[in-house]
């Protein structure tokens, strides 16, 4: 499609935009009366509107039912978690035996790795990306030093060539190849979180399995954002978090995923009452027999107030699907990339998007390095309605979330970026 930047062009994208009404679904922040223009959906996700009738259904049903809420409550409380199962099965190509919900992502990460890190004496060695999001870094050395090996010789990143922003795939699979026998896992992320970069989960996948590591992914700018076909592509493990793209809320109840060809094995793993067979647990016995799902890594009983939101974007993914999110997500990305370089010819500036500009290798955010102003347009566009976020050195992400993020915010962004490049040039 030929794009235009104007205000007209943009509005007929949108009257032709199928999702067009779920923008109605969400609370915008406001910026002198009006909707701010929300590019750091994948950080936090705007609040839908339901996500407060499912929070209040859970506190009205243990006002009236209090413990009985277990069993009685409208959603009962001691299987909440179940109702999650099909519809993110869905999300990310998974059976729903496959899928679980608890706790938050790095813990779940830990907890994960306690069954698919088990590192010997010479094959111990985990590949991850070069500047994975922190979080995942400093698991990894607490994992790999926990197990008494050095962090130095026990991790290996993958690097950027120099001068380029983005990973090669050839790169990846040379060292999963390199590594070979000493290499225990793969953990790698879907979507890298400052690039924005897509990584081919598939082919990454089998060429761990065929120097026989385990791979595993951090879905957090994955999850809701991309096609997963994991149970597909063999992965033994994942896990995201809900409140970047799945918009559960700040800090709320992470998601996983694993195999169904391990819900039989005895892998270790730390254990609770809520891993327990359903028919057991309340027998309370000493003998411990692990559900034969997902479930079975679970181990406390469920937050079923953080639950609550989550369950209602759920409900609305499983509702509009991926294929369509994931159509928008192309077209509105692309729109936003047209916008960047029409301006940046306007103004004579120096934008560099480093997110990759092939279609296949990138979803729903475009990095931009800033060589001019920096900071300060970054502080302008914050105070003119325009919420991204700032990444050392100098890095703006835009993530256009399709669910509710519209074309004429593409355009009014495009705006407000020419106005503050001009004024600070003044
Ligand atoms: C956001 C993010 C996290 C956050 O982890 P929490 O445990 O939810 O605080 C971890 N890893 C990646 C790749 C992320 O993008």
């Amino acid at each position: 499609m030929k794009f235009q930047n104007t205000r007209e062009f943009a509005q007929q994208l949108d009257s032709q935009d199928e999702l067009k009404n779920y923008r109605n679904e969400f609370i915008f922040p406001q910026h002198q009366g009006k909707n701010v223009i929300y590019f750091t959906g994948n950080s936090l996700g705007l609040q839908p509107k339901s996500a407060k009738k499912y929070v209040d259904e859970v506190m009205n049903d243990w006002a009236n039912l209090a413990v009985e809420g277990h069993f009685y409550a409208e959603k009962p409380w001691w299987d909440y978690h179940e109702r999650f199962a099909e519809p993110l099965s869905k999300i990310v190509g998974a059976k729903p035996s496959e899928i679980t919900v608890m706790n938050t992502l790095t813990v779940n990460l830990h907890l994960l790795m306690v069954s698919f890190y088990r590192p010997t004496k010479t094959r111990y060695k985990i590949i991850c990306e070069e500047k994975a999001f922190p979080s995942d870094q400093y698991m990894f050395q607490s994992q790999v030093n926990h197990h008494g090996f050095n962090p130095e010789d026990a991790i290996v990143e993958i690097k950027r060539r120099k001068g380029e922003h983005n990973i090669r795939l050839e790169d990846i699979l040379a060292k999963i190849e390199e590594v070979g026998d000493e290499l225990a896992l793969v953990l790698f992320g879907g979507v890298n979180y400052y690039t924005g970069q897509v990584f081919d989960m598939k082919t990454i996948t089998e060429a761990g399995h065929k120097v026989g590591a385990n791979v595993g992914f951090d879905l957090a700018h994955a999850t809701g954002n991309i096609e997963l076909e994991l149970h597909d592509w063999n992965v033994d493990f994942a896990a995201w978090c809900s409140y970047k793209y799945m918009n559960s809320g700040p800090g709320n109840a992470s998601g996983c995923f694993v195999h169904e060809k391990h819900h039989q094995s005895n892998l270790p793993r730390f254990a609770g009452w809520w891993s327990q067979k359903k028919e057991k647990r309340f027998k309370m016995e000493p003998i411990f027999d692990p559900i034969e799902s997902a479930d079975g890594w679970q181990v406390s009983n469920l937050p079923v107030l953080s639950l609550a939101p989550y369950l209602a974007s759920v409900e609305m993914f499983a509702e509009v699907g991926m294929e369509k999110l994931i159509a928008k997500r192309n077209q509105i990305t692309a729109y936003l990339e047209f916008i960047l370089h029409e301006i940046d010819k306007e103004v004579d500036s120096t934008f560099e998007i480093i997110t990759p500009s092939n279609q296949d290798e990138r979803a729903c955010q475009l990095s931009v390095f800033l060589h001019g102003e920096g900071r300060s347009l970054f502080d302008y566009l914050m105070s003119n309605g325009v919420i991204t976020d700032w990444r050392e050195p100098n890095v703006i992400r835009l993530a256009p979330v399709p669910l509710y993020t519209s074309y004429e915010d593409m355009y009014e962004f495009g705006q407000r970026l020419k106005q503050g490049i001009q004024s600070l040039h003044k």
